[in-house]
């Protein structure tokens, strides 16, 4: 069968529904720096709990994407040092436009708790283009930082409960 680009939308929006995972898309404005910025080095507070130590300010929303690592069941690894952590490729539908640099967190939901599983960083994104050139979805790729699993975690859980209720229900929060 043809797929007209609508259909494409379509097909992923049905795998998405079908194999989607709801994890955290952590959003990083370069254009707007926190209050925590050094000027001089260029570099934000790693300990800020208002920008995650990104520097600038963030925003955070509930997705879902594809997880193409659980739809295989595995885990690619990669040598970074002398430890492996895993590389992910994870599908985004055409309405988010993720960017290098910014962080995805693999998490658990429940009613007023979000639990990090995973955090990471994209480090690669292709918008995928249909027969009339426009984005489809966007293959991302992300590298794991587990260093910065228990910052995210205080974060999440220093969140007021308001934000948290909201970034739970599907809303986009601005930190
Ligand atoms: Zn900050």
């Amino acid at each position: 069968m043809f797929l007209t680009p609508f259909n494409l939308r379509n097909e992923f929006r049905n795998l998405q529904h079908d194999f989607g995972e709801d994890i955290l898309y952590i959003k990083i404005n370069d254009s707007i720096k926190c209050s925590c910025f050094n000027e001089f080095y260029k570099v934000g507070d790693p300990d800020c709990l208002k920008c995650l130590g990104t520097g600038f300010n963030i925003t955070i929303e509930k997705t879902k994407v594809i997880n193409y690592n659980s739809m295989k069941n595995t885990v690619q690894h990669s040598k970074v040092g002398e430890i492996y952590s895993p590389i992910y490729t994870l599908y985004f539908d055409h309405t988010k436009n993720p960017e290098i640099k910014d962080r995805i967190c693999l998490s658990e939901f429940s009613e007023n708790q979000i639990n990090i599983k995973a955090v990471c960083e994209i480090t690669g994104t292709n918008a995928e283009k249909g027969s009339l050139g426009r984005n489809e979805f966007y293959t991302v790729q992300a590298k794991t930082r587990p260093e910065l699993l228990t910052q995210t975690q205080n974060f999440f859980n220093n969140l007021s409960s308001d934000n948290k209720e909201l970034i739970i229900k599907g809303n986009e929060v601005s930190c």
